[in-house]
C-alpha cells in the first residue's frame, strides 16, 4: 500500500511476485525498475504500484458492490451511494491494469490483471464507460491465457524424459491430439485478438 508522506515523498511497499519477500522504502519515480534484493528478479515499480492499487479497488468495489450494478434498466443517476463508490473502484482498477500492463509482468501476475480486467469490463460496458469491442477484447485475452496456459502445461507432459511405457501407450495419443487441437485454437484466438488490437487503436499495447 502507498504511504503517504509529503516530508520523504511517496514511498510504497509491496510483496515481491517472484519470492514473496517484503520490498519496501521504495520511492516512487525515483527509478523504472528495481531488483529485489532477496532473488535478484527485475521489477518495474509503476507497473508493481498500478497493479497494487488496481488490486485494492477492485476488491474494494466488490465489497461495495449491489444488484444495481448489474441491472441493465437502472441508470448510474439512480444508483445508491454504495454502488456509485463501487462503480469508480472497478473503474480505477481498470485504469490501474492498464498502466500496470505497459511494462511486463510476472506470469502469475498477469493472469490475475487479466483476470480483473474479464470481471470489470463486462460491468463498465454495461454502464457505457467503456466500449464492448474494448470489453469483448480483455474477455477473449482472458481466453487465450487460459488456452495458452493448457496448452504449455500439455507440452511439458509430452516433452518429459523416459515416460513409462503405460504413460506412452495410454496418454500420449490423447495428449497429442489436444496439444494440436490447442494449438489450432490459439493461432484462431490470437489472430482475432490482433484485429481488434488493431481496432481499438491502443496507444500501450498490453505487454502480454
Ligand atoms: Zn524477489
Amino acid at each position: 500500500m502507498p504511504e503517504n508522506d509529503k516530508s520523504k515523498g511517496v514511498e510504497f511497499r509491496f510483496e515481491c511476485p517472484h519470492c514473496g519477500a517484503e520490498i519496501e522504502d521504495v520511492e516512487e519515480r525515483k527509478t523504472d525498475w528495481i531488483s529485489c534484493r532477496h532473488c535478484g528478479e527485475a521489477l518495474n515499480l509503476a507497473s508493481q504500484l498500478a497493479l497494487d492499487r488496481a488490486d485494492h479497488n477492485y476488491l474494494l468495489a466488490q465489497e461495495l458492490a449491489t444488484p444495481e450494478l448489474t441491472d441493465r434498466k437502472r441508470r448510474q443517476a439512480e444508483f445508491s451511494s454504495e454502488a456509485r463508490d463501487a462503480l469508480f473502484a472497478y473503474q480505477r482498477a481498470y485504469t490501474g491494469v492498464q498502466v500496470a500492463l505497459r511494462a511486463e509482468l510476472p506470469a502469475a501476475q498477469q493472469t490475475w490483471a487479466l483476470q480483473i480486467m474479464a470481471g470489470v469490463a463486462g460491468i463498465l460496458q454495461l454502464h457505457q464507460m467503456i466500449s464492448g469491442l474494448e470489453a469483448r477484447y480483455w474477455i477473449q485475452r482472458l481466453v487465450c491465457q487460459t488456452v495458452r496456459h493448457e496448452y504449455e502445461e500439455l507440452d511439458a507432459r509430452l516433452s518429459e524424459p523416459h515416460p513409462s511405457l503405460l504413460t506412452r501407450i495410454l496418454h500420449h495419443p490423447r495428449w497429442r491430439l489436444r496439444r494440436r487441437q490447442l494449438r489450432r485454437a490459439l493461432i484462431h484466438r490470437e489472430k482475432s485478438l490482433k484485429m481488434l488490437e488493431r481496432e481499438l487503436a491502443f496507444i500501450d499495447v498490453p505487454q502480454i
